[in-house]
């Protein structure tokens, strides 16, 4: 099993945050436009399990303990695969596991299974909850998320609706606007009124910061994103926007490749953070051509900067 851990790393939402990939590679519900590690290899909506929970919580156990630095203490342990968390059947025992260690949990879904009570019910064992609310028009559903196609929104929107009534964690939903798809005024408003529904604590408005899947995934201008704050504002107390780079804190284990790989899988990284990371390993600018030459890493341009992405055989 390749290392499932990584970070920690900055997040925009969750402090210092220590991520867990539960998933392999792209095995998701959806297949988002704007989705940061590429196109979907492989959709499903069963749930089965991957990776046993033991040996995913004894990694995080050894990173925690080998944290050198405290300001490296992840305030989060966030189950955030490059692909769906909610697929693996393990989850409920995963969460049980990882808070076992004293630091809280937080789980980063789509929300697509949560019509399944055995997802609401390990759902319900995490501190936070991140669940999608990008749209909820059909049609553009279909187009922003591509989800499998044994999916139906309304029931969707009612296992979120069941859960978040009785979840006495912290439930946040996030909206990622993608210019002429999601951000006109009339889907803004139908938005809103979903989210209403979820009563989050905080409802985040984001923009792609990443290469995104597809080109087609253009972001919402800062217009479009004011309107939308000033939208949802004008319903729910606590809006925030996540339009901003995180930043390069990216703790190291002092063993740049495997950090730089497992960071990657699911968080493309930004060639000024990835220097960073090696001044902190003492490793050499080597080590990332040679990750490159062996095609276990790809650079990609976007929007002024080179991004590194872990590249995965197909
Ligand atoms: S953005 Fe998330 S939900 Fe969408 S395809 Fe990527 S991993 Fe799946």
């Amino acid at each position: 099993m390749d290392r499932r851990t990584f970070g920690s790393v900055p997040s925009r939402r969750l402090g210092r945050s220590l991520g867990v990939n539960n998933i392999p590679h792209k095995i998701c519900t959806y297949s988002c436009l704007y989705c940061q590690i590429g196109k979907a290899v492989k959709m499903q909506v069963d749930r089965r399990e991957f990776y046993k929970p033991e040996k995913l919580a004894d990694e995080v156990k050894m990173i925690l303990d080998n944290i050198q630095d405290k300001n490296d203490f992840p305030d989060y342990i966030t189950i955030v695969p490059d692909g769906e968390p909610t697929l693996d059947i393990n989850l409920g025992k995963l969460i049980t596991m990882l808070k076992s260690t004293g630091t809280p949990v937080a789980v980063i879904t789509n929300g697509s299974l949560m019509s399944y009570p055995d997802v609401r019910e390990d759902l319900h064992k995490a501190d936070y909850v991140s669940v999608k609310a990008d749209v909820f028009d059909i049609g553009k559903w279909k187009l922003l998320n591509k989800p499998h196609k044994g999916l139906v929104l309304n029931e969707i929107i009612n296992g979120v609706r069941s859960f978040a009534e009785e979840f006495t964690g912290k439930l946040i939903t996030e909206t990622m606007l993608i210019k002429d798809i999601n951000d006109s005024d009339s889907d803004l408003k139908n938005t809103v009124q979903h989210i209403l529904i979820y009563k989050p604590d905080t409802a985040y408005i984001a923009i792609p910061t990443r290469p995104p899947a597809y080109k087609e995934a253009i972001p919402s201008d800062e217009n479009s994103v004011n309107r939308a704050y000033y939208i949802f504002k004008e319903h729910i107390a606590k809006v925030e926007l996540l339009t901003g780079y995180e930043g390069n804190a990216f703790a190291s284990t002092g063993n740049f490749s495997e950090d730089l790989l497992s960071i990657t899988a699911v968080h493309p990284m930004r060639e000024d953070a990835i220097l960073e990371l090696l001044k902190k390993s003492d490793g050499h600018i080597n080590m990332l051509t040679e990750l490159i030459s062996n095609k276990l890493i790809e650079k990609i341009e976007y929007k002024n900067h080179n991004y590194y992405l872990r590249k995965f055989s197909r």
